[in-house]
């Protein structure tokens, strides 16, 4: 295009026509890299358990062929490592099925504090194990919104389940639901899970929900994590149009929030509590 040269519709088409292209190679690449990283990565997290495995197999096989009691030992070990390898199959193939469903919004409507109750029950035997109380603030009315149950008890289970590991040594953790206003109306529902246990370096905040990171790999492994458990979340809620807030002060645990949009009424009002 010549400036001046009067074709108004080739300056308004080619332009346009050549940024799509170009922020679509650079997408692509983006989501090309995303994808060779999470390979490695998730290769490299296998393999581990993997060599722990057959480094244990040969030594059965050889020196400790006749020693019952290093036998024992061995063959509890190797029941770890295989259970750490089904964990890290069964959050890469979640990750990957909420992935494909990205773009679906859930259409089924659920009760928030149902799913609250449903899973404290079925973490409270971890909880008496780490000598933390689950502290459940919730309103008595159902919590309605939009969205997959099972996923929805997927994000509270992680929330609440990393609460308890990480932050133990605070004794308890809270649960609360509560609404958010936004011009008069419910706009939210902010689901709250805080612990008060050792915190989150600041710098860290940013990157918890990637795949594979954690604060501390030795601590996350001790504790049965795989380091998919936020991505998880955090793909839930984009399919769910909800937010994750994150805050801490180390030493002085930490809290995550999710901002979940209220239902809809049908004059288009959101339903809340007073209503
Ligand atoms: P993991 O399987 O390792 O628990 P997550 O994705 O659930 O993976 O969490 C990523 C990392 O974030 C954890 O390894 C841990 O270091 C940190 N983290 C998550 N929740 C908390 C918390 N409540 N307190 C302190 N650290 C936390």
């Amino acid at each position: 295009y010549m400036p001046g040269s009067g074709n108004q519709e080739r300056l308004r088409e080619r332009p346009d026509f050549i940024l799509v292209v170009i922020q679509d190679l650079t997408e692509n690449r983006r989501l090309e890299r995303m994808r060779t990283d999470f390979v490695a990565n998730a290769s490299h997290e296998l393999r581990t358990p993997l060599a722990s495995l057959t480094g244990f197999i040969e030594t059965l096989q050889g020196p400790a062929r006749n020693d019952t009691e290093a036998q024992e030992r061995f063959l509890s070990i190797m029941l770890d490592q295989a259970g750490r390898m089904r964990r890290l199959i069964d959050d890469i193939l979640s990750l990957s099925r909420i992935e494909l469903k990205a773009h679906v919004r859930p259409a089924t409507v659920v009760d928030l504090t149902e799913i609250i109750r449903h899973t404290a029950d079925a973490l409270s035997p971890l909880a008496r194990d780490l000598e933390v109380e689950i502290r459940i603030d919730v309103p008595d009315i159902p919590v309605r919104l939009k969205g997959d149950r099972d996923e929805l008890i997927q994000v509270v289970e992680n929330l609440i389940e990393n609460a308890l590991k990480y932050g133990s040594s605070g004794k308890v953790v809270d649960v609360r639901v509560y609404e958010q206003s936004v011009d008069q109306d419910a706009d939210y529902w902010v689901l709250s899970v805080r612990d008060y246990g050792e915190g989150i370096p600041r710098e860290h905040l940013p990157r918890l929900t990637e795949r594979f990171y954690r604060v501390d790999v030795e601590s996350s492994r001790a504790l049965k994590g795989t380091g998919l458990g936020l991505a998880i979340v955090k793909h839930i809620l984009t399919r769910h149009r909800a937010r994750l807030e994150v805050e801490s002060n180390p030493g002085e645990g930490a809290e995550f929030r999710i901002k979940l949009p209220a239902l809809e009424n049908t004059d288009g009002s959101a339903e809340k509590i007073s209503a």
